[in-house]
């Protein structure tokens, strides 16, 4: 996942962004089929990311494009106060991608930028 505000060789930066070369634009948009972002040089072929335009989640074991996470929460329907509500069943959930079927950790969570609200 690319993160604003950190440096990146400018030649790794186009490869994560999905593009086949470093082919910047003005110097400062990287256009790629993984993500776009806008990034500042800073010299000696470093550049800092400073806005994500977009950016597609890419499962950290495969590799693929992925939009979809498969999750194996269970969900209770409980009677409270005379409304019915979603009560999350089990703590321990497991995350996998729809792709490769490998589960994914917290930390890969993490870099997907899955928010921990929603786990
Ligand atoms: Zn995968």
């Amino acid at each position: 996942m690319i993160e604003v505000g950190k440096s990146y060789d400018a030649e790794e930066l186009a490869k994560l962004c999905g593009q086949e070369e470093d082919e910047r634009y003005g110097h400062h948009a990287f256009v790629g089929e993984r993500a776009t972002v806008i990034a500042q040089d800073e010299g000696n072929g470093v550049v800092k990311v400073v806005q994500i335009i977009s950016q597609t989640p890419v499962c950290p074991s495969c590799g693929e494009k992925i939009d979809t996470i498969h999750t194996s929460r269970t969900i209770n329907l409980i009677h409270k106060d005379g409304k019915w509500l979603e009560e999350q069943a089990d703590h321990y959930c497991i995350s996998q991608c729809p792709a490769c079927s490998e589960e994914l950790s917290p930390e890969e969570l993490d870099l997907m930028g899955v928010p921990n609200e929603i786990r």
